[in-house]
């Protein structure tokens, strides 16, 4: 299976040779494998979150796996997180051994609905997964409040949220750890996989070091409890470091993406209708996706085939409705709010060097379906 990414290409060509430079520098360095590049990559990504600790590793999906293991999630544990995310969240979480547990999400913003989460604590239950979906921050502080009740870990799933921010405080910085992943669409994107955990304890990190280098305790290179191969490519982190002193830029210019998108069809939005995406009080968006929702979803979608404008669905199947997590017995209707959005958002094209003309095409196509709905 092939995934075609080609909304980097733009980026490429403004960007290239910084990002060629980048690969020189790694290739004439003589430190191929966790390198100087790794290493400045990781400080100044913890810096950039004023944490003191990140571990870089090859992707995302691993960042949630090996940071949920870190923080002591195992076989025959709990976790508990929302069906409405990227399937990778909840692959992560059967990667470990333990089970996924699914809350539902709220109507208004698509994230976990924080007061259906302590119905959902089991005394297995060992850690919560909330997951900033679509670059928004999940309502963090009842979260945590239930964590401390039950003395539950934290894990923040920010693959769609670096950068965003709740009440001044960034995506990643409010749980025990955050898992980032830096795939090419990402808001922070590389030239190919890669991720990270960060993390304020020293003992998360250095589990995180260990689990992504085969399990060794680096200075003896013992196996203390087998491991994986999970490092980040020196290239790749040479890439992001360079990208990450614009990662406030790309975020600025994902926002004004969006108040074109307000601009443009605000005005059709409503009750029963088209709906935009709401950012919540408190938060500042960085717009990974820019998720809509109308209830005649699949006619619209059908309807803009015709003016070639390429729409996605983020997710078109809840992950609990999957035949590979079947095994969880879930049912249709089990989460009625994920079920429904499943069936009623799309998204329209979001990236930073999206070009005005795309844009605008997409605006007037979609205002002349909806009239003509
Ligand atoms: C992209 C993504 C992941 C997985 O990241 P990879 O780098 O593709 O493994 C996990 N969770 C969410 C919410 C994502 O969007």
């Amino acid at each position: 299976m092939t995934t075609r990414v080609w909304s980097y290409l733009h980026e490429y060509e403004q960007e290239k040779d910084d990002i060629l430079s980048a690969v020189e520098q790694v290739f004439s360095s003589g430190q191929l494998v966790l390198g100087e590049s790794v290493r400045g990559f990781e400080a100044e990504f913890a810096a950039y979150h004023g944490l003191p600790h990140c571990a870089g590793v090859d992707n995302g999906t691993n960042a949630l796996k090996l940071g949920l293991q870190a923080l002591g999630v195992g076989p025959g544990d709990e976790v508990i997180t929302v069906s409405n995310t990227a399937a990778p969240t909840v692959v992560a979480i059967a990667g470990t051994g333990a089970t996924p547990v699914f809350v539902d999400v709220r109507e208004e913003d698509f994230l976990i609905d924080p007061g259906q989460v302590e119905a959902a604590v089991t005394p297995r239950t060992k850690a919560l997964l909330p997951v900033h979906l679509y670059g928004q921050c999940v309502d963090m502080a009842p979260l945590r409040a239930v964590a401390e009740r039950h003395g539950l870990a934290i894990l923040e799933d920010c693959a769609q949220a670096h950068g965003a921010r709740q009440h001044g405080k960034l995506a990643g910085t409010m749980g025990d750890a955050a898992a980032f992943s830096f795939y090419p669409t990402k808001v922070l994107g590389a030239y190919g996989d890669g991720g990270a955990v960060v993390t304020a304890s020293a003992d998360t990190d250095e589990a995180m070091r260990q689990l992504r280098y085969y399990g060794m305790a680096k200075v003896y290179y013992v196996v203390r409890s087998p491991g994986h191969n999970a490092r980040l490519d020196e290239v790749q982190a040479e890439i992001l470091r360079r990208k990450l002193r614009r990662l406030d830029a790309y975020i600025a210019a994902r926002n004004a993406v969006a108040r074109r998108y307000e601009e443009g069809l605000g005005d059709l939005t409503g009750p029963g209708g088209l709906l935009l995406p709401a950012t919540n009080p408190g938060n500042t968006h960085v717009y990974y996706v820019y998720v809509v929702r109308h209830p005649l979803r699949d006619k619209i979608i059908e309807a803009l085939k015709r003016h070639d404008i390429a729409l996605n669905i983020s997710y078109p199947w809840p992950v609990h409705t999957m035949s590979g997590f079947r095994h969880l017995g879930h049912r249709e209707g089990d989460l009625p709010t994920t079920e429904r959005l499943a069936r009623e958002i799309f998204s329209l094209p979001m990236y930073p060097s999206l070009s005005r003309a795309t844009q605008d095409r997409t605006i007037e196509a979609l205002r002349e379906v909806l009239a003509a709905l």
